[in-house]
């Protein structure tokens, strides 16, 4: 399977094929980049339709691990792994301590958490044979844990932002917002809507899941075929990525695009076609950081929770900053968001070639 040609490798560092005959356990390890600090970013399962989907998926998650930690200024680089295969069948304590053997081999160069098909009981698994792992609760200082209801938070912050530059308001009261997927990250993201007065519109291709957010928030059911051309203000897709393209920006019905779902865009071309249209969409990256925040303050030993919740809060003033200068420019802000988190990291690369040399 090639790598060095795939569209999506961008000089990643390494990506390890990691094997375990006992558990079945099959998947890869991407590094994008250390530049920053270690490789940190979480560890999906999936049932990919075959390797290649599952290196591409690993090789733009972990790239956009290395833009999301750049801009939110942490002190770490970007790296994911994708375990192949349905976490409604494959997980076994067995299989997460066979993955931290493999994490714990790569020295702290990657650092692992939750993603989407794992959990804080499976991080708990892994901790067994790996210290790079983190998401998991702590009993003293920062509480840590899911990262999910932080991710919410920021992703929240991160709409009332992209609401501020594209409807000269910041407060969601009155506005409606459909949201796509109501999991982990969508069900705490309508918990915020629903509080601050906002209309959600809710699909998820699990029915509990919608149920849910119908009961407990008053959200109004959508199909999952329908919910990307709903009518409404906002839409936040928090299910997964490459929602945003040719066929589907034709007929968004919105004048905002911010959710939790990495990889949204499913090419940087989709980013222009949305600018086209009007519509500003709040790059993935910049507002879903609250997540990995959290459990970097975790694995910091960061000691203040309101200190860590301070952090994520400020995704309204870094998504604002990022919108009002791609609408200064005209520039799609997936543009101004990638060229930002670029200079970043070109900069530590540069410093740590200069000290090495
Ligand atoms: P999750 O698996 O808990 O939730 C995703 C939900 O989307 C599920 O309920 C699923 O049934 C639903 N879904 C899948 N396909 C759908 C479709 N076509 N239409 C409607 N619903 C659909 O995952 P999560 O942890 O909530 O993460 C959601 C997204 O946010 C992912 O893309 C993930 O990479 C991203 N993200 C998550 C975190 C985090 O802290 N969990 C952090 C950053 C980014």
């Amino acid at each position: 399977m090639p790598i060095f040609s795939q569209p999506d490798f961008d000089n990643h560092e390494a990506v390890h094929a990691f094997y375990d005959a006992a558990t079945k356990l099959k998947g890869f390890i991407a590094i994008h980049s250390t530049a920053r600090g270690a490789a940190f970013g979480g560890c999906r399962i999936w049932p990919y339709a075959d390797e290649d989907a599952a290196v591409r998926d690993a090789l733009r998650l972990s790239r956009g691990m290395s833009y999301k930690n750049a801009l939110a200024e942490l002190a770490y680089g970007g790296g994911k792994a994708v375990i192949i295969g349905d976490p409604a069948h494959i997980k076994s304590s067995a299989l997460f301590a066979a993955f931290g053997r493999v994490v714990q081999s790569l020295a702290g160069r990657y650092i692992t958490a939750e993603d989407v098909g794992t959990t804080v009981d499976d991080m708990r698994a892994v901790a067994r044979t790996t210290q790079y792992v983190s998401g998991i609760p702590q009993d003293t200082g920062y509480q840590g844990g899911d990262p999910s209801p932080r991710t919410a938070r920021g992703v929240y912050e991160g709409m009332r932002a992209a609401a501020r530059v594209a409807l000269d308001r910041d407060d969601l009261r009155g506005l409606t917002v459909a949201v796509q997927g109501a999991g982990n990250v969508g069900y705490h993201l309508c918990r915020y809507l629903h509080e601050a007065g906002a209309n959600l519109v809710v699909a998820d291709i699990h029915a509990q899941n919608t149920s849910r957010t119908v009961r407990e928030f008053g959200a109004t059911a959508c199909a999952p075929d329908e919910i990307l051309t709903t009518q409404a203000d906002v839409l936040a897709p928090c299910a997964l990525g490459g929602v945003l393209n040719r066929d589907t920006i034709k007929s968004l019905r919105v004048k905002v695009v911010a959710g939790a779902a990495n990889n949204q865009l499913a090419t940087a071309a989709d980013g222009e076609r949305l600018h086209k249209r009007g519509i500003v969409y709040a790059p993935d990256y910049v507002i879903n950081a609250g997540g990995i925040i959290s459990v970097a303050a975790e694995r910091d030993q960061t000691v203040d929770s309101d200190e860590v919740m301070a952090r994520i809060v400020r995704t309204y003033d870094r998504t604002l900053e990022l919108l009002q200068r791609a609408r200064d420019l005209n520039y799609p802000p997936h543009e101004v968001a990638e060229e930002l988190a670029r200079e970043i990291i070109g900069k530590a690369q540069a410093a740590s070639q200069m000290a090495a040399a």
